[in-house]
């Protein structure tokens, strides 16, 4: 089947295509159309965030769409910097300051406990979806550490491991992203919709 990733990122089309690896699955990203309107993620969760942009482009589309929403919750901070992670210090949309921001916020705060969290809706061409979700849990160290990655990748350590993200390769960060397991999951759960050529056919979500 053809199936459209709600993304005109070319680094997460590609990552999303290797995790996903099924044969006869066609992966487009929204730049190989025209006249999409941005869809604006104003929800307040990563899952109505993740609903709307798979909902809005599939029926636009009237295809199969898939859209994620992601983001880092730290524990002592109530759950933020959550939905608005891409944006925490303000526009402009700066990675740094936003790890600047997160360390101020949780100077003297010892409880550094935090999960980076995604979430991936799957619609159908009339609006119907679906969502799995995939987390990733870890600590916020006290000083940026590392060059890989992007985001919360240097202050961010994964649970088992010494090494930031941004201090690991590419491979060993996608095998415990959140990301990661998101997509498994999606595989999982949805393996019947997309090895078909048309699922529309006989595959009710
Ligand atoms: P989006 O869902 O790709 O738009 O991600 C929202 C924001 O969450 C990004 O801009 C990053 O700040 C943060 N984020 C999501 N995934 C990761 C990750 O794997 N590493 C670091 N930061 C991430």
């Amino acid at each position: 089947m053809k199936l459209i990733l709600s993304t005109r990122n070319k680094h997460k089309v590609e990552e999303i295509s290797s995790i996903l690896d099924v044969p006869g699955l066609t992966l487009l990203s929204l730049d190989e159309f025209q006249n999409i309107p941005e869809v604006v993620e104003d929800g307040d969760t990563f899952v109505k965030n993740a609903i709307k942009k798979a909902i809005t482009i599939a029926m636009i589309t009237k295809k199969w769409t898939m859209a994620d929403d992601s983001g880092l919750e730290v524990k002592s901070l109530n759950g933020e910097p959550g939905v608005i992670s891409a944006r925490y210090a303000g526009e402009p949309v700066s990675y740094e300051a936003n790890n600047r921001k997160l360390l101020s916020k949780l100077t003297g705060i010892r409880n550094r406990e935090a999960r980076f969290v995604c979430v991936m809706a799957l619609s159908n061409p009339h609006g119907k979806c679906q969502i799995v979700e995939g987390s990733c849990s870890g600590a916020i160290i006290e000083e940026a550490r590392g060059r890989s990655g992007f985001g919360y990748d240097p202050v961010f350590v994964p649970d088992g491991h010494i090494k930031t993200f941004a201090e690991m390769d590419a491979e060993q960060k996608n095998v415990l992203s959140h990301r990661y397991n998101a997509l498994m999951k999606a595989k999982q759960q949805w393996i019947n919709i997309f090895s078909v050529a048309d699922p529309d056919d006989f595959v009710r979500i």
